[in-house]
């Protein structure tokens, strides 16, 4: 493992941080902060992804005549980092830009291409994932929203849900099951749904910090015309294995968007509150958030080589989640026993720390994934890849 930049590397990073430094701080407010007004949040977010558009620097890794720069997962990391450290958290454009995008270039037809990529990339309009739905989580190739063919178009029913910012979104990229008498995986075809079609109904489901970002999705058929199929009908499984291994790459690196410092300074003002035990604590985090960098370092290594991570993300996920709670929970401590009663920072960490064990794949998913490649145990017995889709319990 290099811990150190490459030439090119660090090349690449000064250029990002230099672009940074020279932008104004976007004062985005904490999207996750329930307090906070969305159509504030919306028009900042909005002001920042123009920003980036104008300045080149909208996509690290889409292609040069698509309007990205046209680099590699080593740099989207390290922009990813250069982000965190100028304050600035995951983008609430990440899907259209770090998923959508990227499968669209890869899939997508010469329209399909011209209609959206710009408008996206610009911050024009923004994109909504729709994958999840209450029998399709973690096994994601359980969708059963049906896509029926009614001459030019499909007509779409079913529910999603967990769908991050589709209350806002002009668009979402959707999952529906075209043939349910051929094995799961077959079935599907990947659409791009306008969300402003009839037929749609978006719900916001409430969090327990108060806030309201992720909704259920009902489609009611929809009418979807044709020419917003991505890709061959029974191609969607391929082509959400292109999104979701964007998503991977797409989230890399912000690992470190609050600092252990940020910590540290909060437990030296509340000093009378940090016993042995606390104290313990700090430190345990202090060592995950070490090994966290180090294992950026690796990852950021064997890319560099050419090679892809494995079930390092796997382990790197599943530490990060650990980091949140751990933060949350001793920034709660710290605050005292009316920390619950006020709203701030550590309230928003130590209640959105759950949803990070979850979103991305769960602790327990990521546990498997390293069970079967780190530790060579056999994978679960399966008896639903073979079957029509149709012929399974559905629940
Ligand atoms: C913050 C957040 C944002 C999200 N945003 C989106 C979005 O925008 N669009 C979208 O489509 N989805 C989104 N999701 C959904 C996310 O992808 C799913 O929540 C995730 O894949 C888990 O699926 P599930 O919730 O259906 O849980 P399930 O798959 O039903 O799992 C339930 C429990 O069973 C465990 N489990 C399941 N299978 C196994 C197994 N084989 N072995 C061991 N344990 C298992 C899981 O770990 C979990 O504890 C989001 C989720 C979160 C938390």
């Amino acid at each position: 493992m290099d811990l150190r930049d490459s030439p090119s590397e660090a090349a690449f990073r000064a250029e990002a941080r230099a672009f940074l430094e020279a932008q104004p701080d976007p004062e985005m407010p904490d999207y996750a902060d329930d307090a906070v007004d969305d159509a504030e949040f919306l028009s900042k977010a909005r002001a920042w992804q123009r920003a980036l558009y104008d300045g080149g620097w909208a996509s690290i890794t889409w292609p040069r005549e698509y309007g990205g720069q046209g680099r590699g997962p080593i740099e989207q990391i390290i922009w990813n980092q250069e982000l965190a450290r100028k304050g600035v958290g995951e983008s609430i454009f990440v899907v259209g830009v770090g998923l959508a995008g990227p499968t669209i270039i890869a899939h997508g037809d010469d329209a399909q291409k011209a209609r959206t990529l710009e408008p996206l990339l610009r911050g024009d309009e923004l994109w909504c994932q729709l994958f999840s739905e209450p029998g399709a989580g973690s096994d994601l190739a359980n969708v059963a929203t049906r896509a029926v063919r009614d001459g030019d178009d499909w007509l779409v029913t079913g529910q999603k849900t967990w769908c991050s910012g589709g209350h806002h979104a002009d668009w979402g990229i959707l999952l529906a099951r075209t043939d349910p008498s051929v094995p799961k995986h077959k079935g599907i075809t990947y659409f791009l749904l306008d969300m402003k079609s009839p037929g749609i109904e978006v719900r916001p489901l409430r969090q327990m910090n108060g806030g309201a970002h992720f909704n259920e999705v009902f489609l009611n058929e929809v009418r979807v015309p044709d020419r917003d199929r991505l890709g061959p009908e029974g191609f969607g499984w391929q082509a959400a294995m292109t999104t979701l291994m964007n998503e991977r790459m797409a989230m890399g690196g912000f690992d470190r968007i609050f600092s252990y410092d940020q910590l540290r300074q909060f437990a030296a003002e509340h000093a009378d509150r940090v016993d042995g035990a606390l104290r313990n604590d700090l430190g345990e985090l202090y060592t995950w958030m070490k090994t966290l960098e180090l294992l950026n370092a690796r990852i950021i290594t064997q890319l560099g080589r050419g090679q892809m991570p494995a079930a390092e993300s796997s382990v790197m996920k599943l530490l990060m989640a650990r980091v949140f709670s751990r933060a949350g929970d001793l920034g709660m401590r710290l605050s005292g026993p009316g920390a619950l009663l006020r709203r701030g920072f550590w309230q928003n960490q130590f209640l959105m720390a759950p949803a990070y064990h979850i979103a991305g794949g769960s602790d327990e998913i990521q546990k498997n994934i390293c069970a079967e490649r780190v530790l060579g145990l056999p994978s679960e017995p399966r008896q639903d890849r073979d079957r029509p889709f149709q012929d399974l319990p559905q629940s």
